[in-house]
């Protein structure tokens, strides 16, 4: 098997993306051995401050720099998730490239099996290096107006790529199930491509981020925590194992989404 490179990128910033990045990474190692994420966000990078690592010694940039190696930028979470994490500080970004990852990735994580890429927003040069590093793309999306205009530049760009990565899907986040959001249907039809996952809105993302836990690691049981296991079932293909009591629920009332 080939290792699979999912870039999780937006047209508009503060979607989740980082979010989506750190505990799809989590949740993703249920159905693989070797999963890693990487900070392709360089200018202003986030992923680090998910899981506390804003002191590590060694970082993407210094690789970028010609200053280490790549191994030495990968740290192991506790549940086994290697993290390439980029630098926070100003400084470091003077000299950086991310190009020199890019023409990297395939052949440096030969052996894992899924690697996501933390995206910048928008199309600027990261966001569309990230783009041609990539063999699929997943498009976090909110559900309002703003967040979806910009995906059509982006399936747009997709196709004019020679490297064609394959546009998977979408991923609807902060969704509060309110009448003047929209709905994963009208999404669904805007963008014209199928929805992979609904992450619903929920304060323990946002209490997590401050007290430092993901929800994927430390709240398993949380409804916001088993949107991300189902998209990683999606995404490895295979299906969702859904416990009793919610196996209950689903015979009696079905679901909007699944
Ligand atoms: P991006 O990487 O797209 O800029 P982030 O992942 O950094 O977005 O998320 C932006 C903010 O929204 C963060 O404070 C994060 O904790 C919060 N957030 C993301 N997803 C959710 C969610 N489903 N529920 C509640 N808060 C969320
Ligand atoms: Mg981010």
């Amino acid at each position: 098997m080939m290792v699979r490179i999912i870039n999780i990128c937006s047209g508009k910033g503060g979607v989740g993306k980082t979010t989506i990045t750190a505990n799809l990474g989590i949740a993703l190692q249920k159905y693989y051995n070797k999963v890693a994420i990487i900070d392709f966000n360089i200018t202003t990078s986030h992923l680090g401050l998910y899981f506390d690592m804003y002191t590590c010694p060694v970082t993407l940039n210094n690789f970028l720099r010609n200053e280490a190696k790549l191994e030495d930028t990968i740290y192991t979470h506790p549940s086994g998730l290697k993290i390439i994490p980029a630098s926070l500080k100003i400084s470091d970004i003077v000299n950086v490239d991310v190009n020199n990852l890019k023409n990297n990735l395939k052949q440096f994580f030969y052996d894992y099996d899924i690697v996501l890429l933390d995206s910048a927003p928008g199309l600027g040069r990261e966001a569309l290096i990230a783009l041609q590093a990539c063999d699929e793309v997943l498009f976090v999306v909110n559900p309002h107006i703003p967040s979806l205009i910009d995906i059509e530049k982006y399936k747009q760009v997709i196709s004019s790529l020679q490297s064609r990565p394959v546009p998977t899907g979408i991923i609807i986040n902060m969704f509060r199930n309110k009448n003047y959001e929209l709905t994963v249907e009208e999404i669904r039809q805007f963008l014209e491509l199928p929805v992979i996952g609904v992450i619903p809105e929920d304060e323990k993302i946002l209490a997590g981020f401050n007290k430092k836990f993901l929800v994927t690691a430390s709240d398993k049981k949380s409804s916001a925590s088993k949107s991300f296991f189902k998209i990683a079932a999606r995404i490895a293909g295979v299906e969702y194992n859904y416990g009793f009591w919610e196996r209950l629920k689903r015979a009696f009332k079905k679901e909007k989404f699944s």
